[in-house]
């Protein structure tokens, strides 16, 4: 029986697994460094308290036990991996494959060329570090609450990507529901949308950032564009054009660096961290990297994304290769392309694109993007249920 080993429970790690535990003849090893899958996508409501615990993490070790099939899960950081003897080297062991998939994801990058950065701000692409940030904003929440003052409070949010905005229109609307609600001294809360590009999502389609800056705004975000971050001190950001401002806390979402890991021999990395993958998503014949660790390029040769979409694609594209390699066959290049994309914009708004041609915005794209999410997370939170009862019962 080959050994296919998976290294990350992320998006694509999961999908990679869920696509080779079909084959009997295969076994699985899914190995990462946490216990449980963070559903990084769902972290905006999570750090404006929105959702729960349970809205954002799925059991590891149930999940896996939810298959017919036999799926090992270990949870380990993989330390080092040596392609010429197909071995990886985890805490104080060593695993040998016949075929790995490397999935171990992103962080964010604090670049290190603005001082004070990293030491100053959190990060969403952990869950720890995006549990930081939700107490962070629950306790001014609170502090709003009891205080009948109305000074200014500032929240900085670097970079207007997709998470960053977000992230900035879910706390805006819990802080509009508050203030209408609860305490009217917490709309001295302000949200600071910073970004060094001279718009929001850049790279996004112009109705897509058209309609975010208009719900952006009713939403009384701050948006500064061209604003370019040189250094942070403590509940201070200084930009480079002079500009300073104070802050409570920050939140940094401007750039994603690949997890590293070491290899040996040394692979080609992009100057992002991310594998320089060929066109079959390999890095050696039996070696495949997938999602946000990996540069991954569509038909037309322009680059993906890093989205949970782009991981699922990869990851069903490798698992197939791996079953085609195993029948004997050489796989088809990976084809594949952006379907479209949901900004979800506070309470029940969202805006989106699908195929490039269809726009849609307010509460019909708000439940058009949660049933996508909730869709991923039910097959999840089924196949958990199954690995319980199972477990129960042998106990
Ligand atoms: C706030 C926010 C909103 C987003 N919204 C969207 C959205 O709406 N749509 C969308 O498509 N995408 C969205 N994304 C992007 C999406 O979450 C990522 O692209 C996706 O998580 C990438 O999946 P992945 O499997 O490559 O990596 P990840 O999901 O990051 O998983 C990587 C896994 O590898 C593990 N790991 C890393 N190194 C090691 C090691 N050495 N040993 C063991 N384990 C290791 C990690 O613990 C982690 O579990 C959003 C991201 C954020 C932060």
């Amino acid at each position: 029986m080959k050994h296919v080993i998976v290294i990350g429970a992320g998006y694509g790690g999961l999908r990679a697994v869920e696509h080779l535990a079909a084959q009997s003849s295969l076994r699985i090893t899914l190995i990462d460094k946490n216990p449980y899958h963070y559903l990084q996508t769902e972290a905006y409501g999570y750090i404006a308290g929105r959702f729960d615990l349970h809205d954002v993490a799925i059991d590891l070790p149930y999940w896996c036990e939810g298959f017919k099939q036999r799926v090992v899960f270990i949870r380990d950081e993989v330390r080092g991996i040596d392609t010429a003897q197909r071995r990886i080297s985890l805490g104080d062991t060593e695993l040998s494959y016949d075929y790995l998939i490397l999935a171990i994801g992103a962080e964010t990058n604090f670049f290190s060329f603005i001082p004070g950065l990293r030491e100053h701000s959190f990060g969403v692409k952990k869950l720890q570090r995006a549990f930081g940030f939700r107490s962070a904003f629950e306790q001014l929440l609170y502090e709003k609450v009891e205080s009948s003052e109305g000074e200014a409070v500032h929240v900085a949010i670097g970079g207007a990507g997709l998470s960053g905005v977000e992230i900035a229109a879910e706390m805006a609307d819990v802080i509009k529901k508050h203030a209408r609600s609860i305490a009217s001294a917490t709309a001295q809360i302000k949200i600071h949308l910073i970004d060094a590009s001279d718009t929001i999502l850049p790279g996004m389609h112009p109705y897509i950032i058209t309609q975010t800056t208009r719900r952006l705004h009713d939403l009384g975000i701050i948006i500064m564009t061209g604003a370019f971050i040189e250094r942070v001190e403590p509940h201070r950001l200084y930009f480079k054009d002079g500009r300073s401002l104070d802050f409570r806390f920050m939140i940094f979402t401007g750039g994603i660096k690949a997890s590293p890991i070491a290899i040996e021999p040394e692979l080609p990395l992009n100057r992002i961290g991310q594998f320089e993958v060929d066109a079959t998503l390999r890095l050696e014949e039996r070696l495949f990297a997938i999602g946000d660790c990996a540069q991954l390029r569509s038909s037309d040769g322009s680059l993906l994304p890093p989205t949970a979409q782009s991981a699922e694609r990869s990851a069903e594209y490798a698992a197939d290769a791996i079953i085609a390699l195993e029948r004997g066959e050489a796989p088809k290049p990976f084809d594949a392309a952006m379907q479209g994309v949901f900004v979800a914009l506070g309470g029940h708004y969202a805006v989106g694109e699908l195929f490039g041609r269809i726009h849609v915005k307010g509460t019909l794209a708000y439940y058009l993007k949660k049933l996508i999410t909730y869709t991923y997370h039910l097959g999840l939170k089924l196949r958990v249920n199954t690995g319980f009862k199972k477990r129960s019962t042998y106990m």
